[in-house]
């Protein structure tokens, strides 16, 4: 761990979450940014708007969101027959098919987690107005970074449109206002994402009265005494550095603290469960298109064919890479900083947590076309004359992408520096 001064004031200092560095949060104005001085993550852009952007944005998405789940999403007619969809339709007809476990994970990243994430938002935003805001406000907040991944409001929008293409070339389609008010809660959430200025969130958050005046950078829950003799533990939720003992909770988030994520066994673990499924995610069928009581089975590699044979390149290319590139380059990546971290290697760490970073970033596209799936199954629902059945493959697909972004999850990328701290 890098050593700091002992009577260092930690309430300014940060650790960084990407290498692990101990640093001091220099004072900033509105618009400037700190990165690492090591691996140069983000550690904060001041923007002293950015609350109340994000209280208009948070509570914009939530609007748009009620509005996406009671309107339809896509129309489609075949010979005179009408079938609308709905965001919940391709769910439930998942699950009437034999995959509950698929329209489980798109309900999860689709409606509940997203709305969950929009709920955090909107209390901890609003809380921060109130004079004492409650403490379980700051928990919330310091679960939002987990949580985000999973919430995949944009990767759907992609996979919707890519399942409007397919269909465009074959029915008359018409995209229902669903789509437009999932825009505007991708928008909304984006843009809190991009400008929310956590530093000020959490100094609106904390507990300052003079009755009871800050414990200043002890954690809460150990004996106050005896924490100026304790090494100094940067919190993984929040990233504020405290004199404590592991275990204490964090005194800004609440968190319990913890100086590494899990261990590298668990992501060995859900790699080669990945690896494993990512065979018969390819070589099963995903889907059946059935027309008048007939059609073939189709894989992934089939649907990337069929978008290339109708002239649709960037869709097929985008397919292509989003679903059969992106999970071979998530397992490959994961497996060589694992195997570097393993040898204590100090080679190009700074791109190697750049490296980490992408990976982190790109996961979740994966999912477009277990999304653009559910998006034909809900709409192809017109019995003999036109239908969409859903196969094993799909939910083996979905079930690689998961374990991929659970690894990723669980991989700390401040190990890799732990590992060759003696080199560098
Ligand atoms: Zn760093
Ligand atoms: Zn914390």
């Amino acid at each position: 761990m890098p050593h700091v001064g002992s009577d260092a004031d930690f309430a300014d200092w940060r650790e960084c979450r990407d290498c692990g560095l101990f640093q001091r949060l220099p004072a900033l104005d509105d618009g400037q940014a700190a990165t690492c001085g090591r691996c140069g993550a983000l550690l904060r852009r001041a923007a002293r708007n950015s609350v109340a952007l994000g209280r208009f944005c948070a509570a914009a998405a939530a609007i748009f969101l009620v509005l996406a789940l009671n309107v339809p999403l896509v129309e489609m007619r075949v010979m005179g027959r009408l079938a609308t969809s709905t965001l919940f339709t391709g769910p439930a007809m998942l699950g009437q098919k034999g995959l509950p476990a698929l329209a489980v994970a798109v309900l999860f990243t689709l409606v509940l987690l997203p709305a969950l994430k929009i709920a955090i938002e909107l209390a901890v935003l609003f809380g921060s107005l109130a004079s004492r805001p409650p403490r379980f406000l700051a928990w919330l907040f310091g679960s939002l970074d987990s949580l985000s991944p999973w919430a995949m409001v944009e990767v759907f929008l992609l996979g919707a449109i890519v399942a409007y293409t397919r269909l465009e070339a074959i029915a008359d389609v018409q995209v229902g206002p669903a789509i437009w008010a999932l825009g505007g809660v991708m928008l909304m959430l984006v843009t809190v994402d991009a400008t929310l200025d956590h530093e000020e969130v959490w100094r609106r958050l904390a507990h300052e009265s003079p009755a009871e005046p800050d414990r200043g950078p002890a954690a809460r829950g150990g004996e106050q005494g005896s924490s100026a003799t304790r090494d100094p533990v940067g919190c993984d939720a929040c990233g504020r550095v405290a004199r404590a003992k592991v275990g204490d909770r964090c005194s800004r988030c609440d968190h319990r603290l913890q100086v590494r994520r899990g261990g590298h066994a668990g992501v060995w673990a859900m790699l080669v469960t990945a690896c494993l499924l990512y065979i018969p995610a390819n070589v099963l069928p995903v889907m059946t298109v059935k027309q008048f009581g007939r059609g073939a089975p189709s894989t992934i590699v089939n649907g990337v064919g069929e978008l290339a044979a109708n002239h649709l390149w960037p869709l097929a290319i985008l397919v292509l890479l989003a679903s059969i590139i992106v999970p071979m380059v998530k397992i490959a990546s994961l497996a060589v900083l694992l195997v570097l971290t393993h040898r204590r290697s100090g080679a190009r760490l700074k791109a190697r947590t750049r490296l980490f970073r992408f990976v982190r970033g790109i996961g979740r596209w994966s999912m477009i076309d277990v999304f653009m799936l559910s998006t034909l199954v809900g709409v192809v629902r017109l019995d003999l004359f036109a239908s969409v059945v859903p196969e094993l493959g799909a939910l083996a697909f979905c079930s690689v992408v998961v374990f991929t972004m659970v690894a990723t999850e669980l991989f700390d990328p401040r190990t890799m520096w732990d590992a060759a701290e003696p080199a560098w």
